[in-house]
């Protein structure tokens, strides 16, 4: 009985322990400004062990009741931080929430927003940069120096009092403060003092962060029990039926809409005639736009497309190699291709070629070969991972990446001499072959099977004889 007892008193007092352990609850805006990084990358690198959400959406409709932490990692000067956002902010950081706005002398948008609360980077930052008293007084274990990636900016404020400077640099400008804003507690850094990578390696600056995100969010209590909703793509507040797809976005992307729906309709019939097959039911039946003009995804049902990929809207021929890349992807499966990122590009310029920007998509075939001619004008001593089969040397990581691109490529514009059609005929083989439970995998030895069908010769000797091993007893497809 009296162990019993002592078992109970133990496990109360690791109860109320683990009770006082501050919760954090962390929302990341990545509506304003999608990289995938802003997808869950930053609160798990410098919070790990909390909850944390993604907003896809309109940030005003997001239901802030259990999140005592909103991360802006940034918005694309392309698009604003509507009023009704800057009144949520508000609201949330006069509730006691702790707000995280990264930002730098560049980002117009986000200054345009901490116009609001009376700051503003103005400057790049003189090295050193360095720790104030303040911060040593609110955290325990402050580092002793700040690591930077790229150029640190500097603030300036319309009132200095109102200001905690937190980092500081060699001219006494901050580059990190915070300021209460009724409850709650906003936070402002140089964009380079966090990660970017999204392997989220690249924790600078990690035992800043960690007590520093707990101490600006702990004026809110949240119900660490109650489950963390978010809003995610399938939350996305237009959702535009267009027959064969629905195209969803949110207000900040809408503007935006029209040209892209004309474009990817207008791509669509070239992207078929080149698969030579329609899509699988069900597969990329939802676009979505991100606010980027960076990269895109494709989930096969989802296809994100980056909305100023190429200088789009006002150009277009870049789109339409993006949205064909994209589309591409869910167009091949079950099984991706052995080439899968750089076949995609590549039929994206074939469109490209028939939609009337051939001069482009002829220069992009010709400079992405190049990439693989740089290292091997004979594309005989490299297979298309880049591994050594012949003679040479090994290669680096970037030199492998060139050969996997530029020799997909050239294979595929040496097969296409003897067939035009090749990739049609490719793709229809393998709609028709490559079916789970007649083959168990999807490998080179299969693809070197059906590109043979495609253009009715043996390609296995051709295959072997330019470095790409393959045997045809391998291949299950025969
Ligand atoms: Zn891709």
């Amino acid at each position: 009985m009296k162990k019993l007892i002592i078992i109970f008193l133990c496990s109360l007092s690791i109860a109320s322990i683990a009770q006082k352990k501050p919760v954090v609850h962390a929302v990341t805006d990545l509506a304003h400004e999608f990289t995938f990084y802003a997808d869950h990358r930053f609160y798990s690198q410098y919070l790990p062990g909390q909850k944390g959400e993604t907003n896809w959406c309109d940030l005003y409709n997001f239901d802030f009741s259990n999140y005592n932490l909103l991360i802006l990692p940034g918005c694309d000067d392309r698009i604003e931080y509507s009023a009704k956002d800057i009144e949520i902010i508000n609201k949330f950081l006069i509730s006691g929430g702790g707000v995280v706005a990264f930002g730098s002398i560049k980002s117009k948008s986000t200054n345009k927003l901490l116009k609001t609360f009376g700051a503003e980077f103005t400057a790049e930052a003189k090295a050193p940069i360095v720790i104030s008293e303040k911060l040593s007084a609110m955290i325990k274990s402050a580092p002793a120096e700040i690591e930077s990636q790229r150029i640190t900016s500097s603030l300036t404020f319309d009132q200095a009092k109102t200001w905690k400077v937190l980092i500081h640099d060699a001219g006494d400008q901050a580059v990190m403060a915070t300021k209460k804003v009724g409850k709650g507690t906003l936070l402002i850094s140089s964009r380079s003092l966090a990660g970017s990578n999204p392997n989220a390696k690249d924790s600078i600056n990690k035992d800043l962060w960690k007590p520093l995100l707990i101490a600006i969010s702990s004026a809110k209590k949240i119900d660490p029990d109650k489950e963390l909703k978010g809003l995610g793509i399938e939350d996305l507040e237009y959702n535009d039926d267009h027959g064969t797809f629905k195209l969803s976005y949110n207000e900040y992307m809408k503007p935006f809409a029209e040209a892209m729906v004309d474009v990817y309709k207008r791509s669509m019939p070239f992207v078929e005639k080149r698969m030579g097959v329609p899509l699988s039911p069900g597969m990329a039946s939802q676009v979505t736009l991100l606010a980027t003009g960076g990269g895109g995804f494709s989930s096969g049902t989802i296809v994100a497309l980056a909305v100023w990929w190429g200088g789009f809207p006002e150009r277009e021929d870049g789109m339409i190699e993006f949205l064909t890349h994209e589309s591409v992807h869910s167009w091949v499966l079950p099984y991706p291709e052995v080439w899968n990122e750089p076949v995609a590009t590549y039929v994206g310029n074939l469109v490209m070629i028939d939609m009337g920007h051939q001069e482009e998509g002829l220069k992009r075939i010709q400079k992405t070969i190049e990439r693989a001619t740089k290292n091997d004008p004979e594309m005989k001593n490299y297979d298309l991972t880049g591994k050594l089969t012949g003679t040479g040397k090994e290669l680096s990581d970037g030199e492998k990446n060139n050969i996997h691109w530029g020799k997909t490529y050239w294979v595929l514009e040496q097969l296409r001499k003897e067939n035009p059609n090749i990739v049609a005929d490719y793709f229809k083989l393998k709609r028709q072959y490559a079916v789970p439970g007649k083959i168990t995998k999807y490998d080179l030895n299969n693809t070197v099977a059906l590109l043979s069908k495609a253009v009715g010769r043996d390609l296995f000797d051709w295959f072997n004889q330019y470095g790409m091993p393959v045997d045809r007893n391998k291949a299950e497809i025969r």
